[in-house]
Order: C-alpha cells, then sequence, then structure tokens
C-alpha cells in the first residue's frame, strides 16, 4: 500500500513512518486480553526509560485522550486539601493549566512572565519564600506557542528546596530533546504519542513518582476519569486500563517505541536539531525575523514574525504549501502575527530543504517581496 508522506511542520501531530502507521492494521482483539496487557507493560516501562526514571521509582500511567487530559489529571489530582500550585507562566500552555485550576477551583498563583522571556528566578523564589502553602509547582518545559526553553532543572530544584513536588509539561519535548527526571528535578511530567514519539493521535501519558501517586490517594478527588490515582490503581491491578484504551493507536505506540530505541536519543536529537537548523537557515535566507533569541530557543520551534507587506496572506501561502505536502501552522501570541515552523516528527534536513523551495514559490505567486521587507 502506498500511502501519501505529508510533512507537517506543524507542532504535532508528526509526520510518522510508514511502520508506524501500519502497525495500526491489526486482527481485532478485546483489549482485556492478557497479551494487550503485556503489550501496555512494555509501554509503560519504555516511556519511564525515555527519561532516565529508575522503574521502582517511577511509573507511567496512559491515558486516553490527547495531551491536555495530562495537564487536567496532574493538576486535579496532585494537589492536597488546603494547598496551592504556583505556575510558572511565560506563555500558552502553562495559561492552559491556569484555565484548568480555574475550571476545578483549584487555589493557584499564576505567577506571569513575558511570553518571549525567560521567568524570573528570584520572583519564583519569592512567591515560595512567602507562601508556605504552595506543594505544587508547574511548569511548561518547551512552550510550543513560542518555542522558548524554560529553565526546568532550576524551577524544579526551588520547587524541592521549599517542599513542593515539581510538575512539567513536557509534551513538546519529551523523547526529542533529552530530559533526565534525576538532572531536571522532575516529580512528573507528560506527553502525548503524537509528538516526540512520533505516533499516533489519542494516547497520552504522565511519567512520574509511584510514592507522590500512592500519597494522592487520599487527596480530594475532583474528577473520575480523570483521576491519577484511579487509572494507576487499575494499571498495577490488572495490567489494564480502567476503560476502554484506544486500541489501535496503542499498536502504533509499541512499533513508535521501537523505532524510538533503534535511532537513539542521541541520533534522534541531532537529527531534531539539523531539522531546526535547516529550519532557521531557511528563514534567514528569506529574511523573516525570530520572535524568540535564538539562545533561548528549545531547538524545535520557530517561531517567525508576519512581514510587513501588503501582500502578505498566512492563508494562501499555507494553501499553496499544503496542496503539495507541506503543513505550516500560525502562532500562539495574541500581541504578534507570527507563524511557526517545527522540527518534530520522522522528517530531516533534506525534507526541510525540499519545503523551502515550495515557501519561496508561495511567497513569490501572492506577490510577496523576497527577501521579506520589516517597517523596523
Ligand atoms: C501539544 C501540547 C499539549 C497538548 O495539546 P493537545 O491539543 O491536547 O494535544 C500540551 N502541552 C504542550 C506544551 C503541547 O505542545
Amino acid at each position: 500500500m502506498q500511502i501519501k508522506r505529508n510533512i507537517l511542520l506543524n507542532p504535532g501531530p508528526s509526520t510518522t513512518t510508514d511502520s508506524v502507521k501500519m502497525a495500526q492494521l491489526v486482527p481485532d482483539i478485546c483489549p482485556r486480553e492478557k497479551e494487550f496487557a503485556g503489550m501496555m507493560k512494555g509501554i509503560r516501562e519504555d516511556l519511564v526509560k525515555i527519561v532516565h526514571g529508575d522503574l521502582n521509582e517511577y511509573t507511567s500511567v496512559l491515558f486516553c485522550g490527547s495531551g491536555t487530559i495530562n495537564i487536567d489529571v496532574c493538576l486535579n489530582s496532585l494537589l492536597p486539601a488546603n494547598k496551592k500550585i504556583l505556575i510558572v507562566n511565560n506563555g500558552a500552555y502553562s495559561t492552559r493549566a491556569v484555565e484548568v485550576c480555574e475550571y476545578y477551583n483549584l487555589p493557584h498563583i499564576d505567577l506571569k512572565f513575558p511570553i518571549d522571556e525567560l521567568p524570573d528566578l528570584k520572583k519564583v523564589e519569592q512567591v515560595l519564600t512567602q507562601d508556605n502553602d504552595i506543594a505544587v509547582v508547574y511548569t511548561t518545559h518547551n512552550e510550543t506557542g513560542t518555542g522558548i526553553l524554560n529553565p526546568i532543572k532550576d524551577i524544579g530544584a526551588l520547587a524541592h528546596k521549599y517542599n513542593a513536588i515539581f510538575v512539567v509539561d513536557t509534551t513538546s519535548s519529551y523523547a526529542m530533546r533529552p530530559i533526565n527526571v534525576y538532572e531536571d528535578n522532575i516529580d512528573f511530567c507528560m506527553a502525548s504519542a503524537q509528538k516526540g514519539i512520533m505516533a499516533m493521535t489519542g494516547l497520552s501519558f504522565v511519567i512520574g513518582k509511584r510514592s507522590v501517586i500512592e500519597k494522592s490517594k487520599e487527596y480530594p478527588k475532583r474528577s473520575y476519569y480523570c483521576n491519577l490515582y484511579l487509572q494507576y490503581e487499575f494499571f498495577e491491578k490488572t495490567g489494564e486500563m480502567h476503560f476502554t484504551p484506544p486500541v489501535q493507536t496503542i499498536y502504533a505506540a509499541r512499533q513508535a517505541l521501537n523505532e524510538y530505541f533503534a535511532e537513539g536519543e542521541k541520533a534522534k536529537w541531532e537529527r531534531h536539531t539539523r531539522v531546526f537548523e535547516a529550519i532557521h537557515a531557511g528563514l534567514a535566507e528569506l529574511g523573516f525575523k525570530n520572535v524568540i533569541k535564538r539562545e533561548w530557543q528549545t531547538g524545535l520551534v520557530v517561531s517567525a514574525v508576519y512581514p510587513d507587506d501588503k501582500n502578505w496572506d498566512f492563508e494562501k501561502v499555507h494553501d499553496y504549501c499544503y496542496s503539495r505536502g507541506f503543513t505550516i501552522y500560525p502562532g500562539k501570541i495574541s500581541t504578534t502575527n507570527t507563524f511557526r515552523l517545527c522540527a518534530l516528527g520522522a522528517i530531516d534536513e533534506n525534507d526541510i530543504k525540499n519545503f523551502f523551495v515550495v515557501f519561496k514559490e508561495a511567497l513569490l505567486n501572492t506577490g510577496v517581496t523576497v527577501p521579506v521587507i520589516y517597517n523596523k
């Protein structure tokens, strides 16, 4: 079977290999069978190994849903009674965590920083010294909206200094930029199958400390379907997901993990870096400006500013590229008009070179001056 290969430069889902796509075509099976539970056990362990956790200390819990389910699960499940969450917020995804807190009425502090700057650690520490009720410190590793890399190791160290647990949204860095739960001071992190591991949508996972999950049994229950302890306990007792898992998606994730370990952490990160550099080179040649200082970028998302050209029309450029197999994506910044090109997925340098041929054509075809112009 020939499957058309699209190059997705959006921030997930990502381009997948044909072998991962094909892994979904399996004989029908009831997910309550031992064979299926055995496969999930291996997946849960491999997900912990990717961030170098000791399997006695760290575990992973699978959920059926997109990545946001992890944010919901961690926040609603890991907050003890009468305690607070501190959200170190410099972007759209940490803002999503704030919204989850608002929906559940969870006591929280929204510590805001500009979206194009790193959080000020002195301010983070100041809040921690002033408020003894903070039990959870939360942030986002790679703020996908802009591509800025947050200093999780330092934020985690501060959380631990003040006896809080550290939860980090690693959805857009996990299995791409190397993460080590010990070196990065992580108690909980999270990701989704369609991003770093380059599998399908519909499966997400929280990776974290067993001891904390077990303690959370006594915490207030704020959700039924999205409770971390409930899902963990069911997995531990039966090896199964509490409710129906996304069966075929899990077969694809199994294959994707095999491919992850075959490629290797280092080689994979080098490949994403090559792609990222090629994106920068292509944009620079066309004169595009970056939103985030280069040295602060995670190395996976490039946010570019719209040129000041009356003919620039993102939709038209998008459609031109899309019909030729390349997907580009708008930015997530309310104050500046930006678009994003991302380095995740089963793609390499050459795909980016081919993309820029098409992208340049799209600009010229829609009457945009190249190199692009800015008023200031
Ligand atoms: C993609 C992503 C998510 C999950 O978003 P969904 O739309 O629910 O898949 C969460 N956090 C970050 C940082 C992400 O990049």
